[in-house]
């Protein structure tokens, strides 16, 4: 049982008691500030526990801030001690640790204090540092900067993790003609509301389910937009899933001035590829990057930590074979389990031995081999609490991947589930607009939304 008399505070504190395996049986906790206090009592189990912190208040942003910060630090604090565990963000959660650090270095603070404070591991600590330099040159917070996205939410087979709305194309395919025609309209409404234009990403979903015509007809719509606007745009595909690959595409790609591309395997054993419902084999996706090189995409490489029954040793394997496809970058993600999920478990924590041993491997050998982390985020319902890492060459961090994770940029964003988003950066003020989820709702829908979108980026 959990009782709060904040009612602010309640998922906060929530959040916290889910980072631990173990969880209390009762959990009070009350609130109260006095004269520049915080005071935060908890019982747990019988045990009471109380603590008094004092930090300047300037303003209600500040005091919400303060009132989160020292309330999930003191119950991390007892919930550590009791249980022996200690977690690799410590209390840091629902946030992510480069914004909140470049808050504070705003603000004339070392991030690293507060890490510290919040009991941060020192290793993530480093890793953020070497975020913040890596992008140094690409990060700016600008109002008008501008990110094109353009969703493609169609797939060969539906990935036994998968949480998107996506769905096996042979189900979908009847919607692509009126799909397309959405888009071409999407396409042509959005040059009216493209400020500074930095990056164009056609995401999926898996772009490469749809046929060279099909695909032709999303890279001729777009290709006004950034001729326009900015005609050396970095430009991915996220080509996807290497059982769809041909040289066709490809071609294509380079033709309409595509520079980046994304070959996602998430695992380089055929096991693991089977049992996740990948419908190829890791000799696939060497074929894919065999065939991509020769036309000189910069290659965004996507992996997945966690994955069912995958042991360290296998993980390990994977993230050396993708240093050996010459990747320019590697993400590592965490295994995430959201509703919509196959794998979905009950249980909100997710145990997995070796996860951290994974993460901690990845980062050893991508540092060895060159690659430098570039931008990171974590999500709920992760495995062992753990973060996912983009990892870089020198002078190849992907501008699109910064913006979105740094939140700096406006993100006009078309096709079905896309949420653009407004960023005020003066203001503080972040301002999100969803299309409809399912196909046939948006394909209705379109210009109405086009309408909506319209009046959000104006
Ligand atoms: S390829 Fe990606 S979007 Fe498609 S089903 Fe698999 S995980 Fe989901």
């Amino acid at each position: 049982m959990f009782v709060t008399d904040c009612k602010f505070l309640e998922n906060e504190l929530l959040d916290v008691v889910r980072l631990f395996k173990r969880r209390p049986e009762n959990l009070t906790h009350s609130f109260r500030f006095e004269e520049g206090v915080f005071y935060n009592a908890f019982t747990i189990d019988g045990k009471q526990f109380s603590f008094e912190d004092r930090g300047q208040v300037c303003d209600e942003l500040i005091f919400k801030r303060l009132e989160r910060r020292f309330a999930k630090l003191r119950l991390y604090q007892i919930l550590s001690a009791e249980y022996g565990e200690k977690m690799p963000w410590g209390a840091l959660t629902g946030i992510r640790p480069t914004k909140l650090a470049y808050t504070e270095i705003e603000n004339g603070r070392n991030f690293k204090d507060l890490f510290t404070q919040m009991q941060v591991a020192d290793e993530n600590i480093q890793l953020v540092e070497d975020i913040l330099n890596a992008q140094k040159g690409i990060y700016e917070k600008k109002d008008g900067n501008t990110d094109l996205f353009v969703s493609i939410p169609f797939c060969p087979t539906k990935c036994a993790y998968c949480s998107f709305i996506t769905a096996p194309i042979d189900r979908t395919r009847h919607f692509l003609p009126d799909y397309l025609n959405c888009l071409d309209k999407e396409l042509a409404a959005a040059q009216e509301s493209v400020g500074n234009l930095r990056s164009v990403y056609i995401g999926g979903g898996t772009p490469f389910a749809l046929s060279v015509e099909e695909l032709k007809r999303v890279l001729q719509a777009v290709q006004p937009l950034y001729e326009k606007f900015n005609p050396h745009v970095e430009y991915t595909v996220e080509a996807g899933r290497p059982d769809v690959f041909s040289a066709d595409k490809l071609a294509l790609l380079k033709d309409f001035g595509v520079t980046r591309i994304c070959i996602n395997p998430q695992s380089f054993s055929d096991e693991t590829l089977q049992k996740i419902g990948r419908k190829h084999t890791v000799a696939d996706v060497y074929k894919a990057f065999e065939m991509s090189k020769k036309y000189g995409f910069d290659i965004n490489v996507d992996l997945i930590a966690g994955l069912e029954d995958e042991t360290p040793e296998v993980f390990e394997h994977s993230v050396l074979e993708a240093v050996k496809t010459g990747a320019d970058n590697i993400t590592v993600h965490c295994l995430s389990l959201k509703s919509g999920a196959k794998l979905k478990e009950e249980n909100s924590y997710l145990e997995n031995n070796f996860i951290s041993y994974m993460v901690a491997s990845s980062r050893q050998i991508l540092n060895q081999n060159g690659y430098l982390p570039y931008y990171m985020y974590r999500q709920k319902y992760q495995v062992g609490n753990n973060e996912n890492v983009g990892w870089t060459k020198l002078n190849k961090a992907c501008v699109y991947n910064i913006d979105i994770m740094e939140e700096t940029a406006d993100n006009l964003a078309v096709g079905a589930n896309a949420v653009s988003k407004r960023v005020f950066n003066d203001k503080g003020l972040i301002t999100r607009l969803a299309s409809q989820k399912d196909l046939p709702t948006y394909i209705a829908n379109v210009d109405e939304i086009i309408k909506k979108k319209r009046e959000f980026f104006i």
